[in-house]
């Protein structure tokens, strides 16, 4: 069973995000939990949280298809003091919103060098943060995403998403969820059908089918190993359409969220129909 959906809305409160959801017949969903661009948010009062869960329940929403997304500000892997207290800060109130709402992943983007230090030495500094979350937190698995690599952001090969899991000392919550866009720019070729068999060999081989959580199905506007983060609406990108139809007929994708963060959200309802057609 797939489960697509798509990175919908939560504004005027985090209840309205399963309406917005159910709204374009989407069978999972993700949504930022505060402000993505900001640091402080305000807390989720009792009336949004059990709202919120009033309203998964009602659409049939299930924690396991719903993947929150963290705000874009945070990064985990920063060695100046100041800027990682106030990014472990920040993601930790993420972590314990999702406790909350009683969802049970947070999907982040690993974090980024700034030229400050080694790609190994902010990997290390990455799994450290994680691990002083998941130390303060209960019950919900920390969902790394693969990257394209732009600028000095690390996690965009599988080795430092391996690398970072290994140095996790809870290994039942920690995960990774892979964005096609990301890792097509990042260098592998899934538009090829033999590309696409020796990247997911690669990825079990170094990660670990295990601790896939979820997808981020997106088009690029970019080439093969640009490493250019610009999601393209399905179909209109540089990707292709085989890669999809392979996704949605491989059971390695099965009973897990599949969300769209394509940039016309006026196409999110068709766009989650042609997923569900290509399924043979
Ligand atoms: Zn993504
Ligand atoms: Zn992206």
């Amino acid at each position: 069973m797939k489960y697509v959906g798509a990175h919908v809305s939560a504004s005027g409160g985090i209840e309205n995000a399963p309406i917005n959801a159910n709204a374009i017949g989407a069978k999972a969903f993700a949504l930022f939990t505060k402000n993505q661009r900001q640091w402080v948010s305000g807390p989720l009062t009792e009336n949004n949280i059990s709202q919120f869960k009033a309203n998964c329940a009602k659409y049939g929403y299930l924690p396991k298809c719903i993947l929150p997304h963290d705000s874009y500000l945070i990064n985990l892997g920063n060695p100046e003091k100041e800027m990682l207290a106030k990014s472990r800060k920040s993601f930790l109130d993420e972590m314990t919103r999702c406790e909350l709402l009683g969802l049970k992943m947070l999907n982040f983007h690993p974090g980024a060098h700034m030229n400050l230090h080694s790609p190994e030495d902010c990997l290390k500094l990455i799994a450290e943060s994680i691990n002083f979350a998941l130390d303060k937190t209960k019950g919900v698995t920390a969902v790394i995403e693969n990257t394209a690599g732009q600028g000095s952001a690390v996690g965009h090969r599988f080795e430092h998403l391996g690398a970072i899991i290994a140095l996790v000392q809870d290994k039942s919550r920690i995960g990774v969820c892979l964005d096609t866009c990301h890792t097509f720019t990042a260098g592998y070729d899934i538009k090829t059908e033999k590309g696409y068999k020796a990247a997911l060999k690669e990825f079990d081989t170094i990660v670990g089918f295990s601790y896939l959580k979820g997808l981020h199905l997106n088009d690029s506007k970019k080439g093969l190993g640009t490493h250019v983060d610009r999601h393209e609406s399905l179909k209109k990108g540089v990707m292709g359409e085989d890669v999809f139809r392979r996704i949605m007929n491989d059971s390695r994708f099965d009973n897990m969220p599949l969300i769209l963060e394509t940039p016309d959200e006026s196409l999110w309802e068709e766009e989650i129909k042609w997923l569900y057609q290509l399924v043979s």
